[in-house]
């Protein structure tokens, strides 16, 4: 199975949103995030314990990791960057820009 695969089967993408910093990000969970910020493990550590990457990269999205910061972090899934992308996309004004040609949909 490959690596996208493996992560659809787990997990559900997060919806995307419009943060209220205006940034376009994964929606938060303010739930995990308080237990992130509350420590007493920060993400390199949790990075380096051994949980699996589907886990990993869901939990880039429950902490609401913009969308582009996410395209960058070497685990998540390239189909799923796309994916969030397109979305992405389809809530900026203007032309497109995921290379999805996805003007005129939502
Ligand atoms: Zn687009």
């Amino acid at each position: 199975m490959d690596w996208y695969a493996e992560v659809k089967k787990h997990h559900k993408m997060q919806e995307i949103v419009v943060a209220d910093d205006g940034v376009i990000r994964f929606r938060q969970n303010a739930i995990v995030n308080f237990l992130l910020e509350a420590g007493p493990f920060d993400l390199n550590q949790i990075s380096m314990m051994g949980f699996s990457r589907a886990d990993y990269t869901q939990l880039m999205q429950l902490i609401g990791y913009s969308v582009s910061g996410y395209g960058e972090l070497s685990t998540s899934p390239s189909k799923l960057v796309r994916r969030a992308d397109r979305k992405a996309c389809e809530l900026t004004d203007g032309p497109c820009w995921c290379g999805d040609d996805c003007d005129g949909q939502s």
